[in-house]
């Protein structure tokens, strides 16, 4: 039926063969024309003088009409570009020839019983004539050259039944049904050969792709496997990719060149899952990229192949082109690794991290177990990166993340959020103790010497952790929590871990409702000072006082200025502060005894201010106090600023006669560089030195012995702060510390007392 143009099969492109078939089809149509005229021309030559000639002239026309007809039909159907014709066309060409054969039966039908048994006999032979050569040269159109032939055999034997000729009807019938058989196999084997012409010139078109890929330098080498997957015909480039002697790879599973080392423990890579199912499927694949595990080294394939088939349609294997595509395939891989990876210091990044501190969270909701996040911040960073610069601060953290690296476990992920903040991923966490036991591990690790360019250095470590999903349930809100922990931490002064603890919210909301009254204190009058004697160490005599700031709010009551301090400087409130304390401090002073000072504490964010040193001479001429009376503390953070100019404002200062502490010596990042830069008038030892000495440790005692030696070689006085014992006091004289301050002589107090203690004691001795 499919050959015959009755039917499409489902399978196949029957638009595409039957395009393939008709393509013989106008080869011939002229000449069909000219035969059909000429046969048509003799047959009104046979009947002229039995036929009115009019009515012969009128069976030319028809012809003639009949045989133009095919002509359009083709013109419309587009077949002449013969790559896709659809069956109503070749419907309509059977109509058009069937058309022909009914013009054809008049000659026989009508004008032959006008004529005698001669003139039939020569019609019949006229008309079996252009059945044959209509069957012959039609097999590109089976069913029209049939339907032409079951016409005009048909019309024929009607005519010879009239005349009772019963043996040439039987011959008749014989001819035409064999004919048609004959025309039918020629039409099969007409299509067949134009379908394996056509076929032939499609693999003709793979090889030359194949060949033209090979040449563009897209692929590299050709390759073939056998039906059982060995490799057959290695070619020495092929070899030479897989890293191998030809001979070596010859008759080896394909797979198993892939797989390499692999091949033995099964643990096949996905790619070559994905070629051993096309394999096994007999499917042909472009451009699919394998992972090569080579003797040595791993490379990267692109590999093309189709199956290949024999004249039996046996299956002998795959063909195929194969390329190394190594270095793309890794500087697109080192692309993804840049995205998810810190560069300064190899850690997965932030996103890396966020990412798996999701999965841990759905973990924890799916078996019920606690994952943990630590945020981990280095103390005094900024100080190494400020003093020493950038170069040398990075090489601080390459260093800190190598340690940090080193103290994962198998569940554990560390990464750099960026700046000196780190991070650890925990998956499970137990029974919560493994939280702290990192944690603190984490602290004691990094806060070791560090060696950097010749450099010392000594930083320590903040930790804040939160366990999922207790502290929250999203990355957001666990990595909020753990940060409030970590905020936690760097208040208490650093160096330590805290856990997450509800309070911390309200903790962080308690700051910033404290902010808030902070910035109102100064107008509501909510400040007081309180002055701590300073003492001389030999004489017991009150050199000064120190000035010590009060914070009374009706809400918060008392605050420590540890306390408030820190928030005033982050609130940028602590220069307006800082000149109520100057100017207060001065007015206080003129009250006292002539020889008592007052020292009074200058946050940084004060000295950085550009006016800073005509606030202090508007301080001394409001009150009347010569400079020589005021000695202002700064802490050595002051130095830590770049290009602040701290050490041109100090000099600006102690050029007007007023005294320079250095306070709380040895907390900080002590570079002792800018000692001999800025001429202190006193290095106030801090007050955890004081008791190191005071219990005999060795180091504290050894710390204070350089500091005085160092301040009387500059001279320089030294203050130790904090002494609260006798046994203290007696330590601190001993080595040799000029003034001492701390709570065994007096605790902070009240303006008014001290103006009791001159009317108790005028000579201002004290002890
Ligand atoms: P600082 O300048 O080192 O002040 C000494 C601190 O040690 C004071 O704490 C004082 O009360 C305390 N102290 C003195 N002797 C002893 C002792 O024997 N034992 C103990 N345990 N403590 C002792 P305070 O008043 O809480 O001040 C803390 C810090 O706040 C000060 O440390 C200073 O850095 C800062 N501060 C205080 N007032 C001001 C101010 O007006 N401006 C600025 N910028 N900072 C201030
Ligand atoms: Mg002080
Ligand atoms: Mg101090």
């Amino acid at each position: 039926m499919a050959i015959l143009g009755l039917r499409d099969p489902a399978q196949g492109d029957w638009d595409h063969f039957r395009a393939i078939q008709y393509t013989g089809l106008a080869r011939y149509s002229n000449l069909r024309v000219v035969t059909n005229l000429v046969l048509g021309l003799m047959a009104c030559q046979l009947f002229s003088g039995y036929v009115p000639l009019w009515q012969l002239a009128g069976w030319m026309a028809m012809l003639g009409a009949a045989l133009y007809f095919p002509t359009i039909v083709y013109r419309q159907s587009g077949m002449v570009n013969h790559d896709h014709v659809a069956r109503r066309f070749v419907l309509q060409l059977v109509a058009a020839t069937s058309l022909i054969a009914f013009v054809w039966c008049i000659p026989i039908l009508v004008f032959a019983p006008l004529a005698g048994d001669l003139e039939l006999a020569t019609i019949w032979t006229i008309l079996a004539a252009l059945v044959v050569g209509g069957t012959l040269l039609l097999n590109a159109l089976p069913l029209g050259a049939f339907l032409f032939n079951l016409v005009l055999m048909s019309a024929s034997v009607v005519a010879y039944w009239q005349t009772g000729n019963m043996v040439t009807v039987g011959a008749i019938t014989c001819f035409s049904i064999l004919l048609a058989l004959s025309g039918f196999e020629n039409a099969r084997g007409y299509l067949m050969f134009k379908l394996s012409e056509h076929g032939l010139a499609e693999k003709d078109e793979v090889v030359s792709l194949l060949l033209r890929e090979f040449e563009e330098g897209d692929a590299d080498w050709l390759w073939q496997i056998d039906a059982s997957r060995r490799i057959v015909a290695a070619s020495p480039r092929f070899a030479y990719a897989a890293g191998r002697e030809a001979s070596a790879i010859e008759g080896m599973p394909l797979t198993q060149l892939i797989a390499g080392k692999l091949w033995e423990s099964g643990n096949l890579p996905p790619s070559l899952h994905i070629l051993s199912d096309k394999l096994t499927k007999r499917e042909s694949f472009s451009n699919l990229v394998v992972k090569v595990h080579g003797e040595d080294k791993t490379y990267w394939w692109e590999l093309s192949a189709s199956p290949r088939y024999d004249d039996n349609g046996t299956f002998t294997g795959f063909r195929g082109v194969g390329s190394d595509v190594t270095e793309s395939r890794e500087s697109a891989e080192k692309i993804a690794r840049l995205a998810r990876f810190d560069t300064l210091t190899g850690l997965p990044n932030r996103l890396q991290l966020t990412e798996a501190l999701d999965r841990a969270l759905k973990e924890c909701e799916q078996w019920n177990c606690r994952c943990g996040f630590l945020m981990i911040d280095l103390d005094r960073f900024k100080s190494v990166n400020d003093t020493l610069g950038h170069l040398v601060g990075d090489r601080l953290l390459a260093q800190v993340s190598l340690r940090l690296r080193s103290l994962m476990g198998k569940d554990e992920m560390c990464g750099r959020l960026g700046g000196d903040e780190f991070a650890v991923v925990m998956r499970d966490t137990g029974d919560g103790q493994r939280i702290k036991d990192v944690a603190e591990r984490i602290i004691d690790v990094l806060s070791r010497p560090y060696e950097v360019d010749q450099h010392t250095l000594f930083i320590g470590a903040s930790v804040g952790s939160a366990h999922g999903l207790r502290d929250g349930r999203t990355v957001e809100t666990l990595m909020r929590s753990a940060d409030l922990a970590l905020y936690r931490s760097k208040d208490e002064g650093g160096g330590r871990h805290n856990l997450y603890e509800p309070q911390l919210h309200s903790h962080a909301e308690e700051r910033r409702v404290m902010e808030i009254a902070l910035r109102k204190a100064l107008e509501k009058d909510e400040f007081t000072l309180a002055f701590q004697p300073v003492v001389d160490a030999a004489s017991e005599s009150l050199v000064a006082f120190e000035a010590l700031l009060r914070w009374h709010n009706p809400e918060f009551g008392q605050v420590s200025p540890a306390r408030f301090i820190p928030l005033a400087e982050d609130a940028r409130l602590v220069v307006p502060i800082g000149n109520w304390v100057l100017h207060r401090a001065c007015r206080e002073a003129v009250t006292w005894p002539a020889n008592v000072r007052v020292a009074v504490n200058v946050s940084a964010e004060q000295l950085y201010e550009p006016d800073f040193v005509d606030t202090v001479v508007e301080a001394l001429s409001e009150a009347g106090l010569p400079p020589q009376r005021l000695e202002l503390e700064v802490t050595e953070s002051v130095f830590l600023r770049e290009g602040s100019r701290a050490g041109e404002t100090l000099d600006r200062i102690l050029a007007l006669g007023v005294g320079l502490s250095l306070d709380d010596f040895g907390t900080g990042y002590s570079a002792l560089g800018y000692l001999s830069k800025t001429r202190f008038t006193t290095i106030k030892v801090d007050r955890s030195f004081v008791q190191g000495a005071a219990r005999g440790a060795q180091e504290s005692i050894a710390i204070i012995r350089a500091v005085v030696a160092m301040a009387d070689s500059l001279g320089m006085s030294t203050t130790a702060e904090g002494a609260e014992t006798e046994h203290e006091v007696k330590v601190l004289r001993e080595l040799g510390c000029k003034k001492i301050q701390g709570y065994f002589y007096g605790r902070p107090m009240s303006a008014h007392d001290v103006g009791e203690l001159f009317i108790d004691h005028p000579s201002a001795s004290y002890g």
